[in-house]
C-alpha cells in the first residue's frame, strides 16, 4: 500500500474560516468531527488536487457530475471559443439558437415520442418543474414516490423527497404526496388506482438510497400501471443519465420509455449548471399549449446560450470518447476487481453496480465473531461509523467517495467514465489495503472514537 499522505492543517487556509463564517457554519464543523483538513483547488480529468497540491483519484466525480471527467480539455477550448464569439448569454426575447440546438441534440438522442425540452438550472429545480408539468397536463395534484427516494431539496420537490431528515422540517408546506416502497409494483397499483395522483416520480437506480437496483421489469410494469390510471411517470435520471450506468440512459435497458425523463448534473460537463425536462409533444401540449400558458414555468437563466454549449459539446464528447461503452467496460472490470479483492471481507455484505455506479454495502456477515454474536451491534456502528471512516482513511490515502446521503453503510464509486483500468487497479489495492486493517467493527469504533476525542479537544478543528 502506497504511503498514507501526510495530513497537514487546512484550517490556517483563508476558505476555510471564510466558509466557516458567511457560508456554512454548521458543514465545517461537521467536517471537523474527523478532521476533513483539505481545501479542493485544482482538478483535471479524474484526478483532483489540494491547498498543498496533494494529488487525489476522484471516485466521487461530483455525485455524479462529471462523466467526461474535470475541465475536459476539448470542452474548455468550447468555451474559450464561445465568450471570443461574444453571444447573448440570457434575457432572451426570441427563439435561441443555442437552446435549439440543445434540444434538438437531446431529442436525437432519447427514444421517441419524448422530444420537447424544458431548461432549468439544477436537478431539484428540473424535477420540482417535472412535477408542476403533471400536473398542469393532467388536472391533478397528488404525487407517488419511493421510500428513500433522493431528488433534491428545493421546495418543488420535497414533497417527493424519501429522506425525512431533509424533508420534515418543511412537512406543513407540502402538497399531499404517497410513498410507496421502491421496487413493488403492489403497493404502487393501489395508490394508483385511486386516480388521484399527477405523477410518479421515481429514479431507476436509487444512488443516494444506497445504490438500490429495482426487479427486473419493476418500470416498465410502473410505466403501463400509470398509464391505465391516468398518471404520468416522472424519470430522475439526474444522477444516472449520460452514460453512468453503462447505457445513455438508465431507461434504455428496461424496456420503456418515461413520459417525463429529467436530466442534470453531467449534462453541463462540469462547469455548467444545467437541468432539463424532456417530454412529449402532447404532454406538453396539454400543459403549457395555451399563449397564456407558455410562461408558467420559465426562469431568468434557464437555457441560457453558456449552459446550452457546455451540454452541446459535452454529448458530442460523450459520443466521441465512446463513454458510453467505457462505463459499461470499466465497470464491470470494477465490480470484477472490487469482488475478488474484498472476497469473504467479514464486513462486507454486498457489491453491485451497473455501468460506473458501482456500490460496497458494508455491514454484518456471517463471517466475524462479533458480527454473529451481535449483529444489530454491528450493524448500527457500520451503518453510523464504518461507511464515513473508511471515505476518511481512502482520502487520506489519495481517493475521493462518499456513502449514499442516505444510507451511510453504502460506499458509492462513480468516478469520470474517463477513468482508466489502472486507476481502477489503484483504487482497488487502496480500498482493499484499508479494509484489510478493518475486518472487525470493534477496530473502527477504537480509532473513530480516539479520532474525534481529538478533535474534541481541539474543538473540532477542521
Ligand atoms: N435527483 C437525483 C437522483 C440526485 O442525485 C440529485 C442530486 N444528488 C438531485 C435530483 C438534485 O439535483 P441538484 O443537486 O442539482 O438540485
Amino acid at each position: 500500500m502506497e504511503a498514507a499522505l501526510e495530513k497537514k492543517k487546512a484550517s490556517e487556509h483563508p476558505a476555510a474560516a471564510k466558509y466557516a463564517r458567511f457560508v456554512n457554519p454548521a458543514f465545517v464543523k461537521l467536517l471537523g468531527v474527523y478532521g476533513y483538513g483539505r481545501i479542493f483547488l485544482r482538478a483535471r480529468d479524474v484526478w483532483v488536487w489540494d491547498h498543498e497540491g496533494r494529488k487525489y483519484l476522484d471516485f466521487l466525480a461530483g455525485f455524479g457530475s462529471v462523466n467526461i471527467g474535470h475541465n475536459h480539455p476539448r470542452l474548455l477550448e468550447r468555451m474559450k471559443a464561445f465568450f471570443e464569439e461574444e453571444r447573448l448569454n440570457f434575457v432572451q426575447v426570441g427563439p435561441s439558437p443555442q437552446a435549439s440546438e440543445l434540444a434538438e441534440a437531446l431529442a436525437q438522442r432519447v427514444a421517441s415520442p419524448l422530444e420537447i425540452s424544458m431548461f432549468f438550472n439544477s436537478g431539484s429545480e428540473a424535477v420540482g418543474s417535472a412535477m408542476k408539468l403533471a400536473c398542469a397536463a393532467t388536472g391533478r395534484s397528488t404525487f407517488l414516490f419511493c421510500q428513500n427516494a433522493y431528488h433534491g431539496t428545493g421546495l418543488g420537490v420535497l414533497p417527493v423527497m424519501g429522506e425525512n431528515r431533509i424533508r420534515k422540517p418543511f412537512a406543513s408546506l407540502l402538497p399531499e404526496s404517497i410513498a410507496v416502497p421502491f421496487g413493488e409494483p403492489g403497493p404502487l397499483k393501489q395508490e394508483l388506482s385511486k386516480r388521484r395522483a399527477a405523477a410518479f416520480v421515481v429514479e431507476p437506480i436509487q444512488c443516494e438510497g444506497g445504490g438500490m437496483m429495482p426487479p427486473k421489469g419493476y418500470l416498465q410494469e410502473a410505466q403501463s400501471l400509470c398509464r391505465r390510471f391516468g398518471t404520468l411517470l416522472v424519470l430522475d435520471e439526474v444522477q444516472t443519465g449520460l452514460g453512468r450506468t453503462g447505457n445513455l440512459f438508465a431507461y434504455e435497458s428496461e424496456g420503456f420509455v418515461p413520459d417525463i425523463l429529467v436530466l442534470a448534473k453531467s449534462l453541463g460537463g462540469a462547469i455548467a449548471p444545467i437541468g432539463v425536462v424532456i417530454t412529449t409533444p402532447e404532454i406538453h401540449e396539454k400543459a403549457y399549449g395555451e399563449m397564456s400558458r407558455f410562461d408558467l414555468n420559465i426562469s431568468t437563466f434557464g437555457g441560457n446560450s453558456f449552459s446550452c454549449v457546455a451540454a452541446l459539446e459535452t454529448l458530442s464528447i460523450i459520443d466521441d470518447e465512446h463513454l458510453v461503452r467505457r462505463s459499461a467496460e470499466q465497470g464491470a472490470f470494477l465490480i470484477e476487481r472490487l469482488r475478488a479483492r474484498l472476497a469473504g471481507h467479514p464486513l462486507v455484505r454486498d457489491i453491485r453496480g451497473r455501468g460506473l455506479l458501482v456500490v460496497i454495502e458494508l455491514g454484518p456477515t456471517d463471517k466475524g465473531a462479533l458480527n454473529r454474536l451481535a449483529p444489530s451491534l454491528v450493524q448500527a456502528a457500520s451503518k453510523q461509523i464504518f461507511g464515513q471512516w473508511a471515505a476518511l482513511k481512502l482520502l487520506e490515502n489519495g481517493i475521493l467517495c462518499q456513502p449514499a446521503v442516505s444510507q451511510w453503510n453504502v460506499l458509492k464509486l462513480e468516478p469520470p467514465l474517463t477513468v482508466g483500468q489502472s486507476d481502477i487497479e489503484r483504487f482497488v489495492n487502496t480500498l482493499g489495503d484499508i479494509f484489510d486493517e478493518y475486518r472487525d467493527i470493534s477496530t473502527v469504533v477504537k480509532e473513530a472514537t480516539k479520532r474525534m476525542t481529538k478533535q474534541f479537544i481541539s474543538g473540532w478543528a477542521f
